[in-house]
């Protein structure tokens, strides 16, 4: 199969935009898409490298979903309304098992939030995914990390912050989990993570500050609290953990949940008010997010730690960076 039917086949064919927004899709030098009167673009691109960001034993159609997934997630942490991407793809070789089950997963999220794939490039080469999201705010109204303010409580979202970390050390052989279905439960968490799109769209107006976390809790949260020349305290404790990962001993825990990374959950600041903490409730059920609140926003920078109980924590942990060696 030529590079041609190869995009035809597994891509343009179940690419469907729609018409007014998408003019020229896939099939020519470039897309034309119509902007929405009175919206500005976002764009943002991950790539996702074999050995890297994923194991080359995760099924294909995960892959597929984990692909668009971490890119939705960026769109998500700026409340924007996913409209289209594109696919570049550097492939091993023309394995139609693998490009079915990808395409599977990748079509399904796209589907899930009504948007097209627009283009895109494919060649040879080592295994090497590369989507482009483009998302729209209304003016003026992106969630940025730079507007976090003392006084705002800290949020993160979700049930399972740190499983996905969890999974990777079952993989690397540094930690046993009770059974085979836990094993499962972790492993979807880093195979198949879920953007939060609708609690974006509702912390439009709301929250001060979001950003999702890609490389680890303590380090995503401190590019808010730099970008916004602020310091935070968290209660250690209040994390929301799956009974899988509080099964672990507890150095484990904190490590997974603290600065484990893959979770593309948001971590977002808001009006720590009765309002505000009101408005967030109601962003929550509305999209059906659950969202856990795990500390403040204060004037002193830098980013203080407690337990439960209140007393102080001295913890350190770096957070992932793909050019520091360990
Ligand atoms: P060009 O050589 O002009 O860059 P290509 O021959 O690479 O164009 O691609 C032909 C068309 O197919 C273009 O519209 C391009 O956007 C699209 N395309 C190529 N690869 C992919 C892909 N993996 N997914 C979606 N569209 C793709
Ligand atoms: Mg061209």
């Amino acid at each position: 199969m030529g590079e041609f039917d190869l995009i035809q086949r597994y891509f343009k064919s179940q690419s469907h935009p729609a018409a007014e927004a998408v003019p020229v899709g896939i099939g020519d030098d470039c897309a034309v898409i119509n902007p929405t009167p009175g919206m500005q673009w976002l764009v943002s691109s991950d790539m996702l490298v074999e050995g890297r960001h994923f194991l080359s034993t995760v099924a294909p159609e995960r892959l597929g979903h984990k692909a668009l997934a971490v890119n939705l997630s960026d769109l998500a942490a700026c409340g924007a309304t996913p409209r289209a991407f594109t696919l570049a793809l550097s492939l091993p070789r023309v394995d139609e098992t693998f490009l079915s089950g990808f395409a599977q997963g990748l079509f399904a999220l796209a589907q899930a939030h009504g948007i097209a794939l627009v283009g895109g490039d494919t060649t040879a080469g080592p295994l090497n995914i590369c989507i482009t999201v483009m998302g729209e705010v209304p003016r003026g109204q992106a969630l940025l990390r730079s507007g976090a303010r003392v006084g705002d409580d800290i949020y993160v979202t979700g049930q399972t912050l740190g499983d996905a970390r969890l999974a990777l050390e079952v993989f690397r052989g540094t930690a046993r989990l009770a059974s085979g279905q836990d094993f499962e439960q972790v492993r979807r968490a880093m195979e198949c993570p879920q953007p939060r799109v609708q609690l974006g769209l509702a912390l439009r107006g709301l929250a001060h500050s979001a950003i999702d976390v890609s490389d680890g809790l303590l380090g995503d949260l401190g590019h808010v609290l730099k970008a916004s020349g602020v310091g935070a305290r968290l209660d250690v404790d209040a994390l929301p953990r799956s009974a899988v990962l509080a099964a672990q001993d507890l150095t484990l825990q904190r490590e997974c949940g603290l600065a484990g990374g893959d979770d593309y959950e948001l971590v977002f600041s808001a009006p720590g008010d009765a309002a505000g903490r009101a408005a967030v409730a109601a962003a929550a059920a509305a999209s059906g997010t659950p969202v856990q609140r795990i500390g403040s926003i204060e004037a002193e920078s830098g980013l203080r730690l407690y337990d439960g109980a209140g007393q102080a924590l001295a913890l350190q942990f770096n957070s992932f960076d793909h050019f520091k060696s360990p």
